[in-house]
């Protein structure tokens, strides 16, 4: 039962979030959503999504139409779907750059191989999803149950709708604020049972005195990351890490402290400090990745779909850092929880050291709703995968509100005071 892609298209909404996301590079108090669904003979859909932003992905709902209705079609529409082995190669070769519009094709494709092999997403990346047994991802929870029916029955009556029994941790990011601001948002999440907080740093602010701070307020057992999205120069970088060092700050990471071409740089700052150094922005494709680990520039390394092209990239990147000792955290970008899937889905695929890694993908609950039903649902500070063949989500939400109709949501002040 092989089955061939029939047709791409593309769905385009703007949606607001909860609260303002700024860092060193950006503010946004909306984000433009772009899904992909690839739809194959018998009708059934599968889906993915291109993350936009100018001035992070170099990609806009426009751009990413074009290159889904034009290059990629062609690519896809009539392929088998049993042909995903060089799907990821033979996009790149379609279109020059256009990451996150050929990575939403490879997941929406992916997504329906998949499930027309009646396996999750995960588990068809290597994960041990339902079908599979033993492995890596973290079985949790009552209600997990043999899987063994999902192979054959690609059309899952709602009845058999399970708690999903993959999960994956990840952080929760907390935008670039005043220091009162910061320890409040951070503490509410903490309230809310994170146990890892990602601080953009790097905007402004006394960043030095933030983080002290805020460790005295959540105390020592709560994990501390902070991104500087490029924001500082290499002595800079190298006298604010130290500053926390010496304070006693204790963080897990600091993510791309310099500007993303500047790799002697990054390795200057990974030579000099004791904590460990998360290459973000500098890592896009394999070849960015191998002068990292040339240089020794960087410890470990971001890996987001929007940025590698898709998972095949992602999950070769991926490869590629732990024979060389890098480790591997999963991202996304400010994208909904479509992209937020696939991205879950690679992390809960991963092995070694990076399969207890917490990852970063909290985009997700940026948003009040989801745009599609099904999929991921988050659960705390994990992320819990859909048990159902594919990515699990079943269609557009229909319902999600655009920018102007979301509902006011339920949030401290304090998280809706952000400084400039
Ligand atoms: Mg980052």
């Amino acid at each position: 039962m092989t089955g061939t892609v029939r047709e791409l298209r593309v769905h385009e909404s703007v949606r607001a979030l909860v609260r303002p996301f700024v860092t060193a590079i950006r503010r946004a108090d909306a984000i433009p959503v772009v899904l992909v669904e690839a739809v194959d003979d018998t009708g059934a859909s599968g889906w993915g999504e291109a993350a936009v932003s100018w001035r992070v992905t170099g990609e806009s709902p426009a751009s990413v139409r074009a290159a889904v209705l034009g290059p990629l079609s062609d690519v896809v529409v009539g392929r088998p779907l049993d042909a995903t082995a060089t799907l990821g190669a033979d996009l790149a070769r379609a279109v020059v750059q256009n990451a996150a519009a050929r990575s939403a094709v490879e997941c929406a494709v992916q997504d329906l191989s998949a499930a027309r092999r009646g396996l999750t997403l995960a588990a068809a990346l290597g994960a041990p999803g339902p079908g599979l047994s033993g492995g890596r991802g973290r079985r949790t929870g009552p209600g997990v149950r043999s899987d063994v029916g999902l192979r054959s029955d690609l059309r899952v009556p709602a009845d058999l709708t399970e708690p999903a029994d993959v999960r994956v941790r990840t952080d929760i990011t907390v935008s670039a604020a005043s220091t009162e601001t910061l320890v409040a948002v951070a503490r509410q999440h903490v309230a809310d049972g994170f146990t890892t907080i990602k601080v953009k740093v790097g905007a402004g602010g006394d960043d030095r005195a933030a983080l002290v701070a805020l460790r005295e307020s959540v105390g020592p057992d709560v994990v501390l990351r902070v991104d500087a999205n490029q924001a500082w120069g290499v002595d800079e970088a190298v006298g604010i890490i130290r500053y926390w060092e010496a304070a006693g700050v204790g963080l897990e990471l600091v993510e791309q402290p310099v500007r993303a071409r500047d790799l002697d740089g990054l390795a200057a700052v990974t030579a000099q400090v004791g904590t460990p150094v998360l290459a973000d922005e500098s890592v896009r494709t394999s070849d960015d990745l191998r002068e990292v680990i040339r240089r020794r520039a960087a410890g470990l390394v971001n890996l987001k779909l929007a940025k590698t092209g898709g998972l095949a990239a992602a999950r070769s990147m991926a490869e590629l850092a732990a024979r060389n000792g890098i480790g591997v955290v999963v991202g996304c970008m400010m994208e909904s929880s479509v992209g937020v899937a696939a991205a879950a889905a690679l992390a809960a695929s991963l092995g070694g050291a990076d399969a207890a890694r917490t990852h970063d993908l909290d985009a997700g609950l940026w948003q009040s709703t989801s745009p599609v039903r099904g999929g991921i649902r988050y659960d705390g500070a994990e992320v819990a995968l859909s048990s159902r063949p594919g990515l699990g989500i079943d269609g557009p939400a229909g319902d999600g509100p655009l920018v102007g109709d979301d509902p006011a949501v339920d949030l401290p002040a304090a998280q809706r005071t952000v400084a400039p």
